[in-house]
């Protein structure tokens, strides 16, 4: 029915156009011209789209800053990569607050050591509720950015937490984590880290598997960055629900274990999950890992002598300065900028499609960031950067936090 009133406004208008001078013609010609143009322009302005769009990021570490620097996260501190302040301003919408812990941490202290970070957590966001809330469900996290606010989610990383008791991810489940990443840098007792080159056992034990459908059942997403391709490949046998790789990139554009090779971006893909594009040059740039290699040797004889000297890493760090700055200077002869997150998304886009890609920046967790997105009040470039290489608004939003959502919504909201 629409279409019959539109089609009789336009033959009365081309009537009405007809009737006029060839003056009139063009000013009016004019006139429609510059407002289509001016529409296509407010249309794909990045700053609108942004504003407009679910903004989220799979991964950070800074609750870990909280702890142990006893970092507030309540104003503006350009020492790390994250605040308050400069999440609004960076238009983020939902932010994951990752607990992480060490593998070699003692068994026994594990669980008590991850719920020291929550507290941390628990108390920072008990002192900005007019800022952020916790949120356990889609249905939370729309409701408090709906309010102006951000929604903080609850993660784990590194499976060691729960100490190989299921009644521990209850607990933690309880406590509102709402994701758990299986493994970190080592292999813990019933998952192998994708950094294993002597694998004990296949990817999962038996308890690993029984982890993975405990979660499935409790709704706490399963988080593979970090893990074995054959522990990927397990997960992805038997979990039922979708699974997110939180913080990692694309194997084919640099080669790294922490990367996700061509055939575990279409298994995700094809499980209905998600990967978030992790920040990290080393994980982004092979230029600059080649750099990094290259740069080891050259100077191996004197990064050994300081080795030897400082067991302390903020200790070796500071006595190795010159050598840091030498190295800063040639990453910054690269150029690597933002773009190479773009590449990455890029790619994923092209190999499976617009809905399976997402952002995990690891703020506050890794050390080098490629230029133009130097912290998180930066987001908004990789909104720009989207729109120049010509997405639509419907897959950037989609990018950007509308994938995550839908994960979130399908696992958690139970
Ligand atoms: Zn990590």
């Amino acid at each position: 029915m629409e279409y019959f009133y539109y089609s009789i406004v336009l033959a009365l208008s081309v009537q009405f156009y007809y009737k006029l001078s060839m003056k009139k013609k063009i000013i009016v010609f004019t006139i429609l011209l510059g407002g289509i143009l001016a529409c296509s322009i407010v249309n794909r302005d990045p700053a609108r789209i942004h504003r407009e769009a679910m903004v989220v990021d799979l991964h950070s570490d800074t609750v870990l800053r909280m702890v142990e620097e006893g970092f507030d996260f309540s104003g503006r501190d350009s020492s790390g990569h994250m605040d308050l302040p400069r999440l609004k301003e960076g238009g983020v919408d939902l932010q994951v607050f990752a607990c992480w812990l060490d593998t070699n941490t003692p068994a026994e202290k594990c669980r008590a050591t991850v719920d020291q970070l929550i507290d941390s957590l628990d108390a920072q966001l008990g002192r900005n509720p007019d800022k952020i809330e916790q949120c356990r469900t889609a249905a939370d996290a729309e409701r408090i950015i709906a309010d102006g606010r951000i929604a903080a989610f609850y993660a784990i990383e590194n499976g060691v937490a729960i100490e190989s008791d299921l009644d521990n991810l209850q607990h933690f489940y309880d406590r509102g984590v709402r994701y758990m990443t299986l493994t970190h840098t080592a292999s813990n007792d019933w998952c192998i880290s994708s950094a294993d080159t002597t694998p004990a056992f296949h990817g999962l034990t038996d308890f690993g598997r029984d982890v993975v459908l405990r979660m499935n059942e409790l709704g706490m997403i399963v988080d593979i960055s970090h893990a074995h391709p054959w522990a990927v490949d397990e997960v992805l046998k038997i979990t039922t629900v979708p699974v997110i790789a939180s913080h990692s990139c694309v194997h084919a554009l640099c080669p790294h274990d922490r990367n996700l090779t061509d055939e575990q971006i279409k298994a995700i893909a094809g499980n209905g999950g998600v990967i978030g594009i992790n920040f990290y040059t080393g994980y982004l740039s092979k230029e600059y890992n080649d750099l990094d290699n290259s740069f080891e040797a050259e100077h191996k004889t004197e990064i050994d002598s300081f080795t030897a000297l400082y067991s302390d890493y903020g200790e070796r760090r500071r006595a190795m300065k010159d050598i840091y700055a030498e190295f800063g200077r040639k990453v910054d002869s690269l150029g690597i900028d933002y773009n190479i997150i773009l590449d990455h998304i890029d790619y994923i886009v092209e190999l499976v499609g617009p809905d399976y890609v997402a952002l995990g920046s690891d703020f506050d967790g890794v050390h080098r960031i490629p230029k133009g997105i130097d912290d998180c009040s930066m987001m908004p470039n990789i909104t720009s950067g989207l729109v120049e290489r010509g997405y639509s608004e419907k897959d950037i939003r989609k990018i950007l936090g509308g994938n995550f959502i839908r994960v979130f919504q399908q696992v958690c909201n139970k």
